[in-house]
């Protein structure tokens, strides 16, 4: 058994072993349904091997992990002028928070907390109706990952849509500052779709192979990014990917990640793997509890940290 299997399977077994397991999130109400008992992940390394345990195949909602995505789109739709639109500094506030918004002109902090990633929506809608930027979205995702069978999960984006008020006035506010250009119910429809994508760690995994290795799908070598934009996507899913807990999850894991409160994180250790953890109970930062404890043991048992062994 390789080493790397080993891991995988023993992170997997003390996972689903453990009793701590977070909080399932609630606000969604839809989401809360969830088993918190679910435990999945997938790691596949440089040479395409798919190295798998747990509840690894059960598609799960992947909320803000998507964000992850429209970021790709919205870069190649306007390229670096997505950053007059939205930063790329840390918030340092949770991921619904509406103060920072006020006192920056109501340009959001990055991409990943709510506002920008409501922001990065908008860009991808502009031009389109909200079904065809929907349908460029799931599309992207289904070829990146190589699997038709990604759909979006219209109960919990009803769901959501419904307990939109935060959101909505997070995008009424950005509307006010002209951040956002098209109208914000067409918006909010588009980004409560995309969050609503449900996947599962090995799709994800399998789509999130560009970003481990400079912007190439490694199996085919199609061109997904240039490498400059991989690194850069990278960098900001180190400083922004887990809301308010990122400097804790670059302390203990040091990867570049995205969380989302279905219990997902996708992370990626450069050059050598994509990796994706699903585990439905959050801890106080809105990040999964177990997820983050079963990264953090990959890395250190791999001595995959970019920081160093
Ligand atoms: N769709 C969720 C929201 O906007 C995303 C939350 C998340 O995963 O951070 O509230």
């Amino acid at each position: 058994m390789s080493k790397l299997n080993q891991v995988v399977t023993e992170i997997v077994e003390e996972m689903r072993a453990r009793e701590d397991r977070g909080i399932v999130a609630s606000y969604i109400p839809e989401l809360g349904r969830v088993d918190p008992q679910n435990f999945g992940m997938t790691v596949i390394d440089a040479e395409g091997s798919l190295y798998s345990g747990g509840d690894c195949e059960t598609p799960f909602s992947i909320q803000s992990i998507s964000k992850v995505f429209t970021l790709t789109l919205a870069l190649g739709k306007i390229g670096e002028r997505l950053w007059e639109r939205v930063g790329r500094e840390p918030s340092g506030s949770p991921f619904n928070s509406i103060v920072q918004l006020e006192a920056e002109q109501g340009i959001p902090r990055n991409p990943f907390i709510n506002a920008g990633a409501i922001a990065v929506t908008d860009v991808i809608l502009s031009g389109s109706q909200p079904r065809e930027a929907l349908g460029e979205i799931i599309r992207f995702m289904q070829f990146l990952a190589d699997d038709s069978s990604i759909i979006i999960d219209h109960t919990v984006a009803a769901s959501e849509q419904q307990h939109r008020y935060r959101n909505s006035a997070l995008a009424n506010y950005m509307k006010s500052y002209g951040v956002l250009k098209n109208d914000v119910e067409k918006t909010l429809g588009v980004y409560f779709h995309h969050c609503a994508i449900a996947m599962s760690c090995r799709q994800l995994a399998m789509a999130a192979r560009f970003l481990a290795h400079a912007g190439l799908n490694p199996a085919t070598g199609c061109s997904i990014v240039i490498p400059d934009r991989a690194r850069r996507i990278n960098a900001v899913m180190l400083t922004c990917g887990h809301y308010d807990g990122s400097g804790e999850f670059a302390y203990r894991v040091g990867l570049p990640g995205k969380s989302g409160v279905g219990g997902g994180i996708l992370a990626v250790a450069p050059g050598l793997a994509s990796i994706a953890v699903w585990s439905p109970g959050l801890d106080a930062a809105g990040n999964s509890h177990l997820g983050r404890i079963a990264l953090e043991r990959l890395s250190q048992r791999m001595g995959w940290s970019i920081f160093g062994p």
